[in-house]
């Protein structure tokens, strides 16, 4: 394509003198041969260099002298550093040149932007960089802060105009400015340009959120401006009569500030949006507009009713950043709360311009030094971690993240997440199949495990392992709904298909044990299993924890308990002598009983009968929890019984123990058992998790005192912390 140059001299005049009308609105006195000379030179610099849009790079430093002008409303000394900014890194011009021809002033805030943009490009992805980063950015604050709002126009122009750039290098630059630069003009007061930075920066970021959002507030402006003209006018009206000057706005929200709300809150665009805020700028003059905001705080309280913990003065207490105004949130129509923000003139230039607007209202005599307070605290955080430039963010990050924080992937890539979350949400947040197969990760180089909370800064490496699988307790680790979501359908896809599997792998232990299947099967099944559904029998099979030996047990004993069930449907017609006692053991010779599966009394347990109606007498723990019910409601069908022999046949039962994992601690628990005369193990299940051991051992017993025996060899084992006996049926305790 043919360049027109005569065209374009033209219009880089046309920029130069848009820049000269901002210059002058600034109401500074402004040097206009030291910003034609800047210009002049900068223009010779830059003369043979292009944007990747193609347009002439001189474009750039003009926007960002008219940013520094007109949106910030600085004056002749930050202008000329604007249009020189990237002389010095980009082309022949040295620091010395700038010097010589503009001064100490000028060459110092020229040399500090030089050093940070060096700093800024490094495409090194490590965390410490990024910390020094930001710390070299502080640095330069505390030496003129002109540095860091330059750089900050810098920056927004950037931002403005990125979409030629190559999506990687969008997305690394959008990061930075949400993880850098918004939080510091906010810190600065900067709302407008804070604002503007993030809403940029998030639609490189997450562009279908943004535009899913920006599509929602466009269907929805016309509702909501006819509801702020409802609200509006009676207070208009009502403050015109009261004689009061003022603007009143509308202020809609920031699709970032929405979709922040919307992720941390976890609630719908619809919620969010409902909340909006009218703001209300006096005319009075500086001696009269603390009264004014007072007088029409008491107008619209009059009108409409306010909630009396909403109220914030920050008229007697300007915040850290110069902030002044008076907040107050309302009761409106439609039983609607509006929040209300009432400053004057003066304040609602400091609080859109901040900084530039505070020193230009210091200079005609204010005495308010909180800016110099501000700067001071930061230089002396400086001082005092030299050394360490870790801790120094920490301390930052305080104050500039509340909500947030920021973590790396390995490739420097920056996430943002709520604070909370741990290495499981990160793993999630990338994608549901990480998230499904991780099993830690390290954090800076340490291992930690999932559960691990994250803290700003962090460069995360997630360890996966394709054995891995998500598991129903993840669901309470996650802090994020996108990660809560993505366990709990990945739970379901597995046990569905894992019950699948199940099916098949239970026809073929059928076939195997060459077993007709019968209606009842299932139905005796789920019962001897103790399990609500076949879905969850065949997702046991699937998971071996029912397998062909426990199924075979089951087909041993389901003559026996039919015949059983059979027997204690006759004894229900037994009539029990008064205080009649059940002796249990060898030379019983009452009704049949049998042993509940809820608590799988053992000889030596204190035990009762309760007559069932259909399955005769059964015998439980008197700590049984279900025993407690039927002795409460039914005492008239429980019998008191007691074990006559001790020393009998074996009794199933089981012991559960939790400690810290150790690969040895399984092979000393068995060691214990095998020791352990008339004990026999049926089956041992363990699992380990976060360092936590858990696991359950079924064991044939004679009696209680053989199971506290060996309770009490077992808790002598080194790492272990926790013995229980497992009175319920151990199959049915996961869900
Ligand atoms: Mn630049």
């Amino acid at each position: 394509m043919e360049i027109d140059l005569v065209k374009e001299k033209q219009e880089i005049l046309k920029r130069y003198r848009r820049l000269l009308k901002a210059a002058r609105k600034t109401k500074s006195d402004i040097d206009k041969k030291m910003i034609r000379k800047a210009f002049d030179v900068a223009l010779e610099a830059h003369k043979d260099m292009r944007r990747k849009s193609g347009e002439p790079y001189i474009y750039h430093p003009i926007a960002v002298a008219e940013i520094v002008a007109d949106e910030i409303g600085l004056g002749t000394t930050s202008i000329v550093c604007a249009l020189l900014h990237d002389t010095v890194e980009d082309t022949y011009i040295t620091l010395e040149d700038i010097e010589e021809m503009f001064g100490k002033k000028v060459a110092v805030i020229i040399d500090g932007l030089t050093k940070i943009s060096g700093v800024v490009d490094n495409s090194d992805p490590n965390y410490s960089i990024q910390a020094e980063n930001f710390r070299k950015i502080m640095l330069t604050l505390s030496d003129d802060a002109r540095v860091i709002l330059v750089k900050l126009a810098d920056r927004l122009h950037n931002m403005r105009t990125m979409e030629h750039m190559a999506r990687h290098k969008q997305l690394k630059i959008a990061y930075e400015t949400l993880f850098i630069y918004a939080p510091l003009a906010h810190r600065l007061g900067l709302n407008a340009i804070k604002s503007e930075l993030e809403n940029l920066a998030f639609s490189y970021t997450e562009p279908d959120l943004y535009n899913e959002i920006n599509q929602k507030l466009i269907d929805n402006q016309k509702k909501l401006n006819r509801y702020i003209n409802k609200f509006s006018l009676p207070l208009i009206n009502e403050l015109t009569d009261r004689g009061f000057d003022f603007d009143i706005k509308g202020r809609p929200k920031s699709i970032y500030s929405i979709a922040r709300k919307m992720k941390t809150k976890n609630v719908p665009f619809e919620e969010v949006y409902d909340i909006f805020a009218i703001r209300i700028i006096l005319n009075a003059t500086e001696e009269n507009e603390k009264g004014a905001c007072w007088g029409a705080y008491a107008v619209i309280t009059d009108l409409y009713k306010p909630r009396p913990d909403r109220l914030r003065d920050w008229i007697s207490t300007p915040k850290a950043n110069g902030y002044e105004a008076l907040h107050t949130t309302v009761m409106g129509q439609d039983g609607r709360w509006v929040e209300i923000q009432i400053r004057s003139k003066r304040m609602d230039e400091i609080a859109e311009k901040g900084l530039a607007a505070h020193w230009k209202y210091k200079s005609k005599g204010s005495s308010d030094s909180k800016l110099e307070d501000w700067i001071s605290k930061i230089r002396s955080t400086l001082e005092h971690s030299e050394d360490n430039t870790l801790d120094f963010i920490d301390d930052l990050k305080l104050n500039l993240f509340i909500d947030e924080i920021f973590i790396f992937t390995p490739n420097g890539e920056m996430i943002t997440l709520p604070k909370g979350s741990t290495v499981l949400d990160f793993a999630y947040e990338i994608h549901s199949n990480i998230g499904d197969h991780c099993i830690g990760a390290k954090a800076n180089h340490q291992l930690v495990p999932l559960n691990y909370v994250l803290n700003t800064g962090e460069q995360l490496d997630i360890l996966t392992s394709s054995k891995q699988m998500p598991k129903e307790e993840w669901v309470d680790i996650v802090k994020t709904a996108k990660a809560k979501n993505a366990i709990k359908n990945s739970l379901k896809r597995i046990k569905k298909k894992l019950s699948d599997e199940g099916k098949i792998k239970f026809q073929n232990i059928i076939d195997g044990l060459q077993i007709i299947e019968d209606s009842e099967l299932i139905v005796d099944l789920l019962h001897y299993f103790n399990l609500p559904s076949t879905s969850d029998f065949y997702y046991r099979v699937a998971l071996k924890k029912i397998d062909k030996y426990l199924i075979k047990d089951f087909l041993e004993k389901r003559t026996d308990i039919k015949e059983q069930q059979k027997l204690a449907a006759e004894s229900s017609d037994y009539k029990f002598e008064k205080g009649e006692v059940l002796l249990l053991g060898k030379n019983y010779k009452g009704p049949k009983y049998s042993l509940s599966k809820c608590c799988n009394p053992i000889p030596g347990d204190e035990v009762f009968g309760f007559v069932t109606a259909k399955d005769g007498i059964k015998i439980h723990t008197t700590n049984c929890p279900n025993a407690m019910h039927l002795q409460a409601n039914f005492a008239f069908r429980s019998i008191k019984a007691k074990w006559e022999t001790i020393e009998e046949n074996q009794f199933l039962t089981g012991i559960k123990f939790k400690g810290t994992d150790d690969l040895g601690l399984l092979n000393k628990i068995l060691l214990v058992i095998s020791k352990q005369e008339k004990v026999n193990i049926k089956s041992v299940y363990f699992d380990a998790e976060f360092g936590i051991f858990e696991g359950t051992i079924m064991l044939y017993v004679n009696n209680t005192n053989q199971l506290d025996k060996l309770k009490e060899k077992l808790l002598v084992i080194d790492g272990i912390h926790e013995i229980k006996r497992v009175d319920t049926n151990v199959y049915s305790e996961e869900d």
